[in-house]
């Protein structure tokens, strides 16, 4: 199988006010690829998502994502997103089917009946992710690992080429976490989805993610993740007061159990 840059991003420099956050960072992410970004707070992870998308413009330097600019591949729906601690208020009555049935509102305007066909994606996206079977329970009485779920088949009901997630494993148990990250490996290898996923747990992404991008401001380490030098990488990105916590789903106290 052939694979192309299908994001490209190089030399860009992104500041807030006076504040440089993102400085020369250059990578390139291949079609159907599976990517962890990794970095510690604040150390610009996020915006180089929203950088991705359009939805911040660096000062100097070019992204490209399938040949066009973010905001026109934007606009031409090729990513879906889940935005960093993405929650809905757990007392408002909704059920996992009406979250998912936002993402068909934004197109066909919030007054307007969903059409036969965008019922038919709803319910393709929820079945993708495991979750068709609870389409009718509310929202707010789901697991966690179940909530993350049904906003990933949100994201899906765009039907984007690209998934943008914003550390969704953050707050899932071990179990939980691997079962979401084997939906990632599923989603690739079905529906030919291309993955950038911010992290910090470097651990348990790297065993299966295809590339880890880990940055501090700068970019310190792109590649594959048996070509990192762990040690030396993480004290130069995370600096030298870091545990990496790395769990093991053969481990009883990862597991959750005692
Ligand atoms: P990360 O996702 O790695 O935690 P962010 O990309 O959210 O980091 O933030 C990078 C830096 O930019 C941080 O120092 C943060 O405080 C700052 N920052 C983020 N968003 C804004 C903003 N809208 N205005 C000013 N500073 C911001
Ligand atoms: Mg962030």
């Amino acid at each position: 199988m052939t694979t192309r840059p299908l994001i490209e991003v190089k030399n860009i420099s992104l500041r807030y006010e006076h504040n440089v956050v993102l400085e020369d960072i250059t990578l390139t992410i291949d079609e159907r690829e599976i990517v962890s970004i990794v970095g510690p707070n604040g150390s610009g992870k996020s915006t180089l998502l929203k950088t991705i998308m359009g939805l911040k413009e660096p000062f100097t330097g070019t992204v490209t994502v399938n040949g066009m600019n973010p905001n026109e591949a934007r606009k031409k729906g090729m990513f879906g997103y889940l935005s960093q601690q993405s929650s809905y208020d757990s007392q408002f009555p909704v059920r996992a089917w009406d979250v998912v049935a936002m993402s068909r509102y934004t197109r066909t305007g919030l007054f307007e009946k969903l059409l036969r066909q965008d019922r038919a994606v709803i319910e393709t996206s929820l079945d993708r992710v495991g979750m068709l079977e609870h389409r009718n329970q509310h929202f707010g009485s789901l697991s966690g690992g179940q909530k993350q779920r049904v906003l990933i088949a949100r994201a899906l009901a765009l039907e984007p080429k690209i998934l943008l997630l914003d550390e969704p494993a953050t707050g899932l148990d071990a179990v939980a976490q691997d079962s979401f990250y084997e939906l990632l490996q599923k989603l690739r290898t079905e529906s030919g989805l291309t993955i950038l996923m911010v992290s910090h747990d470097i651990g348990a992404v790297s065993e299966i993610v295809d590339k880890l991008a880990c940055i501090n401001r700068k970019i310190h380490f792109h590649g594959k993740p048996s070509e990192c030098q762990p040690h030396e990488m993480i004290a130069k990105v995370f600096g030298s007061n870091i545990h990496v916590v790395r769990h093991d789903k053969n481990c009883p106290t990862c597991r959750g159990e005692r």
